[in-house]
């Protein structure tokens, strides 16, 4: 088994076994730059180190030592020699990099003897004692575990007897003095000594860097980044050269372009006579790397010279490691440098330009993150730093304003111009009003589905929501975190991206549709097979979907349109109704309201489909709570109000579900009440009416919510097409290009999809039902209680109502899709629902074979990208499976 790897024998590919620094480090030394050299011990042994208890097996002892003395052969040093001794580095590698989270000690090989033979060698004292006093404490933290803190003292102690303000004045004396000191601190901390043998430290180094990968802040990153906890890290033993030899030498980081801003120009910082971690230690201000063209211009050229040479390599922006010694460059490490999203954009669009990536490459190249960062407001993340709280990243994007901590001060302060930010233990449809008028809303309790956090995502206001630790205090007006008051009327800032709850007033930054991602989403385009809808529900969210680039509207969800206050009442006083005559009059002055709505969504989509599913929650849903009535009863004054109270709880009553997911909702609703389907579906073809006359090119597709027996939609499109014939006619019906179509979101609707594609000219996968009813979890429920525990203790991959569940929930719609266009070839079929946007959801949309995928307007660029990255991959696929055939 092969557990060791000199540099010259690795390459770029293989990442898994020598991580990325290492690969990184085989690939640069093959392309014959400037690396100094080494070895690398594989993940396979650090997993082996696990397995055997924390244990190095003899055959990687074995293979280290042979390694070592080839690298003495190739320095013409000696591990351990003071007349030529040689000295190493051992650095943790991951597989993905984890920047700054392991560990790396530096100048092993460094003894009481040696150390006195580099001095005399060097002819520089003064640097042989800084290399061994650096050995020493980062020896004794890494290893040793004694912490920083420690060290750190007896060198302040130090300067200050030295009088003294920075490391480069202390003299070789000095060093030799504290020399002493940190070694006194070892044995008093760790109860024993720094080890003098050479080869006992390297092994002990090995060994503490293969243990960091299990270090808390490690296991966090990892946890934070999706990393697999088993990977292990592989470490790197690489010869020294020293930036801290004397003032012809440096150290440094150089991007190769700007990751701020893209721009194509050297970015970074350099140190002179410094060593490693100095430049980002910050112990010392470093220098620009622009004051490297001054100062040696040579060495700068040359650096250029390796920065163009690994980008067009890598064909990415690079991080460099950089060390000068006596005015000879190396190169330590190279690594795809991070970068925020313009950065990210701007760099893939240039490289594209440049002729070093094809579009398709640079496609592959986005993040789904760093679209959502672009597309929503931001926090000036600078700015962001006195955190209150976390709660659930419900609605994405930035808000700032004073807390009103109901929605009648919401709504009123906002009319006086103030910029507001709802605080509510959790909102009712009451509170519509209140959230309408507010920058954001944060809630205490509720889940990522609770009314807050569906209204917020709806209208595309940001929403952190379930955040327990808040206590809001109705009585006292303010809110209380930890042992923090904030007092209704304070400023605070929302990140619904993250879930954070920030004191105070944040700067926020617009979201912006850059040329670079305009370009981007062109290319998307030219690949592409899947097309991508927007889920809204007015004609605003609807412009906004189509300037992002939008096809049509996957989803309008009618129910938003009664949030608004005065709908809201005429659609209780619906709901209230005794008597079919009552209901009848509450459903006429609804009409016009939804008329107007559909006729703003039909003319911002001119020429494209607009989906628009008949009501679907169930009707408690627009009534207040009881607990909120009792309230209100008990401060009731007149008669009247409260009689009228009486009857809303008694109805409430009646409404009652013990399980209103599973209830009366969706087509059930309709079914049962046919009038309030039938004033949907008359607006809806008033509205195209209306549009036809003033030549708008209307395509209304009316979805039937919660189907679960073909019956059911037999029924209401028979009441769809009557409607449309008595409000257009005979003629203006053929005029107007209507479909029908059904939610498939209830597992026996899936099974029997040949019998409903009969009655069906689309199908929109519900997935969020579609999951809870196939899982048989309801979301607020599972989210709330026990996902989490699921996910941690890994019984499921990830949380099913962001990730689509390919293998269970996703067989039934690739059998959903094939049964129901067997039996009509031109079904449409596509997803609606929160998977729409989410990446690895449309990639298993682009393999299923359905035709769209719809999402929140500011989802859409990501969900385009996505669907072009999907066709990329799946086609390279399909290649590669056709040479094997061929080949065999
Ligand atoms: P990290 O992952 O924290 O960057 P590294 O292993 O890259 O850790 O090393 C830390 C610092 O030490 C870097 O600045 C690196 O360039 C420097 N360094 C590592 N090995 C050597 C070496 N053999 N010679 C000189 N400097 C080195
Ligand atoms: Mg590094
Ligand atoms: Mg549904």
């Amino acid at each position: 088994m092969r557990w060791v790897y000199a540099f010259t024998e690795g390459n770029a590919q293989m990442r898994a076994l020598l991580g990325g620094k290492g690969a990184n480090l085989a690939e640069m030394t093959r392309a014959g730059l400037p690396v100094p050299p080494g070895f690398t011990i594989t993940t396979e042994a650090c997993r082996a180190f696990f397995q055997a208890g924390r244990r190095i097996s003899d055959e990687v002892r074995q293979q280290i030592a042979a390694a070592l003395k080839q690298l003495e052969r190739d320095k013409e040093q000696v591990f351990g020699s003071a007349q030529q001794p040689l000295l190493v580095s051992v650095r943790s590698g991951s597989v993905t990099s984890m920047p700054g989270m392991m560990d790396t000690i530096l100048n092993i090989g460094l003894n009481d003897d040696t150390v006195e033979g580099l001095a005399a060698l060097t002819n520089n004292p003064r640097f042989a004692y800084d290399c061994y006093r650096r050995l020493i404490q980062m020896f004794g933290n890494v290893v040793m575990g004694i912490e920083p803190i420690h060290f750190e003292r007896l060198l302040q102690r130090l300067k200050q007897q030295l009088g003294v303000q920075e490391d480069r004045e202390v003299p070789a004396d000095g060093w030799k003095r504290l020399i002493v000191d940190y070694k006194e601190c070892i044995q008093a901390k760790a109860g024993r000594d720094f080890p003098q043998q050479v080869h006992e430290q390297l092994l002990l180094a090995v060994e503490a860097v293969f243990a960091s990968w299990h270090n808390p802040r490690a296991e966090v990153y990892r946890r934070l980044n999706g990393i697999p906890d088993d990977q292990g890290t592989a470490v790197n033993v690489q010869s020294m050269v020293f930036g801290n030899r004397g003032d012809d030498c440096g150290t440094g980081v150089v991007f190769t372009r700007n990751p701020s801003t893209g721009e194509n120009r050297l970015f970074g910082e350099y140190l002179i006579n410094a060593q490693g971690e100095d430049v980002v230690s910050g112990a010392r201000t470093p220098l620009a790397i622009a004051a490297l063209r001054d100062q040696w211009p040579d060495i700068y050229r040359q650096l250029e010279q390796v920065c163009r040479q690994l980008e067009a390599h890598y064909k990415d922006m690079q991080d460099i490691e950089f060390t000068v010694e006596n005015g000879k460059l190396y190169v330590l490490q190279t690594r795809s440098g991070k970068r925020n999203a313009q950065a990210a954009l701007t760099i893939a669009v240039d490289l594209v330009r440049e002729g070093t990536l094809d579009k398709q490459e640079a496609l592959l190249r986005i993040e789904a993150l760093h679209l959502d960062q672009l597309l929503h407001t931001r926090l000036d993340e600078d700015a962001a730093t006195d955190v209150l709280a976390v709660g659930l990243p419900a609605s994405p994007g930035a808000a700032a304003g004073i807390a009103a901590l109901d929605a009648d001060t919401a709504a009123a302060w906002s009319k006086e111009g103030k910029r507001v930010i709802l605080v509510r233990p959790e909102t009712t449809p009451e509170d519509i009003h209140g959230v309408l008028e507010s920058e954001g809303v944060l809630t205490s309790r509720g889940g990522m589905t609770s009314h807050a956090a569906v209204v917020a995502r709806g209208m595309g206001k940001p929403c952190v929501c379930g955040c327990e630790e808040l206590h809001i205090d109705l009585e006292q007006r303010c809110i209380a975190v930890g042992n923090r008051t904030i007092a209704e009327g304070e400023w605070i800032t929302l990140d619904g991206a993250s879930g954070r709850v920030i004191a105070g007033e944040v700067p926020l930054k617009e979201a912006a549709m850059t040329d670079e991602l305009r370009q981007m989403l062109q290319w998307a385009d030219e690949v592409r097979t899947l097309q991508v809808f927007a889920n809204a529900d007015n004609p605003e969210d609807a412009q906004i979907a189509r300037r992002f680039g939008a096809q049509g509207i996957g989803l309008c969800r009618t129910e938003h349109m009664f949030f608004a206050p005065e709908r809201l009442a005429v659609m209780q006083r619906m709901i209230m109704a005794d008597t079919p005559g009552e209901r009848a009059e509450a459903l006429k002055r609804l009409l016009p309201m939804q008329q107007a709505d559909f006729a703003g969504m039909f003319a911002a989509m001119e020429g494209l489909p607009v989906a628009i599913r008949l009501l679907d929650p169930p009707l408690h849903e627009f009534l207040p709570k009881v607990g909120e009535l009792q309230q209100k009863l008990q401060q009731a004054i007149g008669d009247t109000d409260k009689e009228a109270l009486r009857r809303m709880i008694r109805k409430v009553h009646e409404l009652h579900e013990a399980n209103p997911m599973l209830g009366q909702r969706g087509c059930r609703l309709g079914i049962v009440f046919p009038e309030i389907y039938e004033m949907q579906i008359e607006a809806i073809f008033c509205a195209a009416s209306d549009c036809m006359d003033k030549g708008i090119r209307v395509l209304p597709e009316i979805m039937i919510p919660l189907v679960g027996h073909v019956s059911e939609l037999k029924a209401l499109r028979e009441l769809v097409d009557q409607t449309a014939e008595r409000v257009l006619g005979a003629e203006r019906k053929r005029a107007c290009p209507y479909k029908v179509g059904t939610m498939i979101e209830v597992p026996r609707a899936a099974l029997t999809a040949g019998q409903i594609a009969e009655y069906a000219d689309f199908f929109s996968f519900g997935t969020n039902d579609l999951t809870q009813l196939t899982f048989g979890y309801s979301r607020d429920d599972a989210e709330g209680k026990f996902l989490t525990r699921y996910i941690d203790g890994k019984l499921l991959p990830h949380n099913p109502f962001q990730v689509l569940d390919t293998e269970g929930v996703g067989q039934l719609i690739e059998l959903a899709a094939s049964s129901g266009r067997s039996v009509r070839p031109s079904l449409k079929t596509g997803v609606c629902g929160e998977h729409g946007g989410d990446k690895e959801s449309i990639a298993f949309c682009h393999r299923a074979g359905l035709d769209y995928v719809s999402c929140s307007p500011y989802r859409i660029p990501m969900a385009i990208i996505a669907a072009a990255q999907a066709a990329i991959q799946h086609q390279a696929e399909r290649l590669v499976t056709a040479a094997h055939k061929d080949a065999s």
